[in-house]
């Protein structure tokens, strides 16, 4: 255990690295600066959540596939209703109350002082059939995601199409080998196991990650870094049913190469339980990214083809909101972000 008056320090650096064109307005104590630590560092997941989710996945192994994603589903929506909150504001976050942007030139792609990023997960089959549509929507907007895939899940990815994809500027992206959602809670050789199992199939080491089901350990951090991944994306800004990290920027992680991009926010967190219509939710993401914007942040927008080729109406005014912030984003995919951040850390 590191001892307080290092952690302390670490902190402040990697805040200073991280977060664009902001200086100390006045000098936070050392308690403002341990939350943070904790916030990036600390344990994400309660003992009985992750105990629960082993369970779980070992259960959902035995079941066939049609009837574990209607589980999952079912299981989604219940823990959608216990929730009060959906998402948290940007602009409540404690950091800002201590620091003051100044005049630099922006530190995302293209100069820019906030990014705007989407990225989709392929949880299955239903995911993956729906995609192409979007692509091409995506390809008219002049707008390049990135795609994180399952390797051995129900469906499998055209490996013609995937190059073509990549060739096209999209980006690809692993979720996994299956989508298991206790992955990271499992012994670190196995969590090495199924990684390197699904980058044997691809075969590349794709530069991102993003965990099934976002969990979160700090062993998979080690692992991801081992075996040459160069970001992890499966922490969260502005989810409230995640433990949010509250820093909605790109950093570092602590004596190691890897970088994290967490996600702001994600479809299925408003449409699954049905209780929000496309407008509402339109309306909720035009103030985030508004806030986003305003704190220089990283508003990285997570979809499911499954949910978005249903929602037509939310998904074409994600698209026009991406097109007003066109020359106020950079819309890089995440992996080009990331490459522009070590580029630039390396001066
Ligand atoms: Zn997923």
């Amino acid at each position: 255990m590191k001892p307080p008056e290092a952690k302390i320090l670490h902190i402040k650096e990697l805040v200073r690295h991280s977060i664009p064109g902001f200086v100390e307005k006045k000098s936070p104590d050392d308690e403002f600066w341990l939350k943070i630590y904790d916030l990036l560092y600390g344990e994400k997941f309660p003992l009985t959540k992750r105990a629960a989710r082993v369970l779980l996945s070992t259960l959902l192994q035995c079941l066939p596939q049609g009837a574990e994603i209607q589980l999952l589903n079912f299981l989604k929506k219940l823990n959608m209703k216990e929730r009060a909150r959906t998402y948290l504001e940007p602009l409540t976050f404690s950091l800002y109350r201590h620091l003051e942007p100044v005049s630099d030139p922006g530190s995302y792609p293209d100069r820019k002082y906030f990014y705007l990023g989407l990225s989709f997960d392929i949880d299955n089959k239903i995911d993956y059939e729906n995609l192409p549509v979007l692509i091409e929507d995506m390809k008219k907007n002049g707008i390049r995601a990135t795609i994180n895939i399952i390797t051995h899940g129900n469906y499998d990815f055209d490996k013609g199409w995937m190059r073509e994809l990549q060739s096209n500027g999209f980006e690809i992206g692993l979720h996994g080998d299956d989508h298991n959602s206790s992955l990271s809670f499992l012994p670190k050789r196995v969590i090495e196991h199924k990684i390197r199992r699904a980058i044997d199939k691809l075969g590349f080491v794709p530069a991102g990650y993003r965990s099934p089901a976002l969990s979160f350990s700090n062993t998979l951090i080690e692992v991801l870094e081992k075996t040459g991944f160069a970001y992890d994306s499966s922490l969260s800004t502005c989810l409230a049913m995640y433990r949010s990290i509250e820093f909605p920027y790109a950093f570092k992680y602590m004596s190691s190469t890897l970088y994290e991009v967490p996600l702001c926010i994600q479809d299925y967190n408003f449409f699954a339980s049905g209780r929000y219509a496309e407008q509402e939710v339109m309306n909720i993401y035009r103030e985030l990214i508004r806030q986003m914007h305003q704190i220089r942040g990283l508003a990285l927008i997570n979809l499911h083809p499954i949910i978005i080729s249903k929602k037509i109406l939310f998904w074409e005014g994600l698209l026009s909101l991406m097109e007003e912030y066109k020359s106020l984003s950079s819309q890089a995919t995440v992996s080009d972000l990331v490459r522009d951040l070590k580029k630039r850390a390396a001066y």
